[in-house]
């Protein structure tokens, strides 16, 4: 895919000689194809075809057929797995691995477990008894109408899916506007809803920045009826100020700053495994990702070094290549932000035992985004590395003492999306997962997901709950009827 476009009413918008701009391979800097940017006439035409959308066929729909359609757009995403891997390779960086064992096939399975639960979830029934009758009350499920989804790069697939899949079961409409920088999964999944057969205008991605651009025109499109957002806190509180306007609901999946709470009497090869992946999986690049690791004191130096010798051995290399286990950042100018937290560690007067730069790598990487996995210990309280969201292959070591004491170092932050607890005291896993201000407490693994469960961050981590029910929820208004009998 060497030209990105607009996707409007099941087929792709020509190029109109409008602004444009390039992608940029964070594996060597090289130019891989040219995006046309969708200005507010696009963006309104997109709205306007998933307004239509609502009034077609789609709306006459039953929930089985429209089940159907979505199991098959899993299939057809199966089907195309290694375009789709392909794609999100080429804007990403990140391992083949990642992406066949996680990414893709994640993004293929929430339209099944979406498409299973709108068949398989009752409505509420009340029976009102009141003086001389009853009346039956049910609740139906109605759609919202036209959905914005605003995406971020960090897992552009999975992440848009999890949004697009409820919102269709649901009966809703959508308008996605991927990352300006990972444009070519939504893109190319419009291929896949058109050949399945989704009606005209019931998916739609519109490609382009935030403020000033098709973010923007899209928030502010009155005929948009919700807006389902993935990304920063800070652009949480612009779109949230532009949703008041029409009173329009929103669901927010917003940064973190997560803990690992290592327990002298874990699984030691077990915690080390899951500290490792939660922290440099995707080079750091995941919401749910570790960033502070608070190690009881017994285990804290063979910790330090067990992690350390982990990210030695890290492999970096071409995403294509299968014995690449560790990509670049997303782009220079994320590199350029994790290297300054790189080097405000080295000021504040932490020690880097590992990493702390950019790697030495060959010359036909080195037009890359990449830097080392880095581990920290001796980090002082107040510096900005333990408190911000850096999004980069780096965490924080810190000894504890006290389980009461380091709930509260854990809950010190504005952030409240996840944690992971690792422990084999089943008491205390319990205890502090109950104790600890997020979304979604990990005892004994990270990432691990099943859909029908809540899925959202507390604090400045997030409006509101997807996942299962909670999904439901968000993308329907449910409507009382109540019959006198
Ligand atoms: P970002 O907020 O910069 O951008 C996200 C999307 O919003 C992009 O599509 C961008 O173009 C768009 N956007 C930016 N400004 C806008 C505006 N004013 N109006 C409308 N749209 C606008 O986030 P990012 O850098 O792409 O992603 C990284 C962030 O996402 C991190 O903070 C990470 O923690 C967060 N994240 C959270 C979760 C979660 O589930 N909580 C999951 C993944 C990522």
């Amino acid at each position: 895919m060497d030209s990105v476009a607009n996707f409007i009413g099941n087929a792709y918008v020509p190029a109109t000689g409008g602004p444009s701009y390039q992608l940029v391979s964070p594996v060597d800097g090289a130019v891989t194809a040219t995006v046309h940017e969708a200005g507010r006439a696009e963006v309104d035409a997109a709205v306007r075809a998933a307004k239509q959308a609502l009034r077609g066929p789609w709306r006459t729909m039953t929930v089985a057929e429209r089940s159907k359609l979505l199991f098959a757009v899993a299939a057809e995403i199966t089907r195309r797995f290694d375009e789709f891997v392909a794609a999100e390779m080429a804007d990403t960086g990140q391992p083949r691995h990642v992406m066949e064992k996680a990414f893709v096939p994640r993004g293929a399975a929430n339209f099944e477990a979406f498409a299973d639960l709108i068949r398989n979830t009752p409505t509420e029934t009340f029976m009102l008894e009141h003086h001389g009758g009853k009346a039956l009350n049910y609740g139906l499920r109605r759609p919202k109408g036209v959905i914005a989804v605003i995406c971020p790069w960090n897992a552009p697939f999975l992440l848009m899916t999890w949004k697009v899949a409820p919102a269709l079961a649901c009966g809703n409409t959508v308008v996605v506007k991927p990352s300006e920088q990972t444009p070519r999964t939504a893109t190319l999944l419009g291929e896949v809803m058109a050949a399945v057969g989704i009606p005209e205008g019931v998916y739609n991605v519109v490609n382009g920045f935030g403020p000033g651009s098709a973010g923007e025109f899209l928030t502010t499109n009155p005929d948009v009826d919700a807006i389902t957002f993935t990304g920063e806190t800070r652009t949480g509180t612009a779109i949230m100020q532009a949703a008041a306007v029409g009173v329009r609901d929103v669901s927010f999946e917003l940064g973190g700053k997560n803990s690992a709470v290592v327990f002298a009497d874990a699984d030691f090869d077990q915690a080390v495994d899951g500290v490792f992946r939660s922290a440099f999986l995707n080079t750091g690049q995941v919401c749910l990702g570790t960033e502070r690791v608070f190690v009881e004191r017994p285990i804290y130096e063979r910790f330090r070094d067990a992690l350390a010798a982990k990210c030695r051995g890290v492999h970096y290399g071409r995403p294509e290549d299968h014995h690449t286990d560790y990509g670049p950042l997303i782009s220079h100018e994320h590199r350029d932000k994790v290297l300054g937290y790189y080097r405000r560690a080295v000021e504040d007067g932490a020690t880097v035992v590992v990493g702390g730069g950019v790697p030495d790598l060959p010359a036909d990487l080195a037009g890359g985004a990449w830097v080392q996995p880095t581990i920290w210990t001796d980090v002082p309280a107040g510096s900005v590395v333990l408190h911000e969201e850096i999004f980069g292959p780096c965490c924080s070591l810190i000894p504890f003492d006290d389980e009461a004491a380091v709930i509260d170092q854990v809950n010190d932050t504005p952030y409240g999306l996840a944690t992971t607890i690792w422990t084999t005291d089943l008491a205390r896993a319990h205890r502090v997962a109950a104790d600890i201000d997020v979304g979604i407490a990990w005892v004994n693994s990270w990432f691990l997901r099943d859909l029908r469960t809540a899925f959202g961050g507390s604090k400045q981590s997030g409006i509101g709950r997807e996942g299962g029910v909670h999904s439901l929820e968000f993308y329907t208004e449910t409507k009382n009827v109540c019959v006198q009998l």
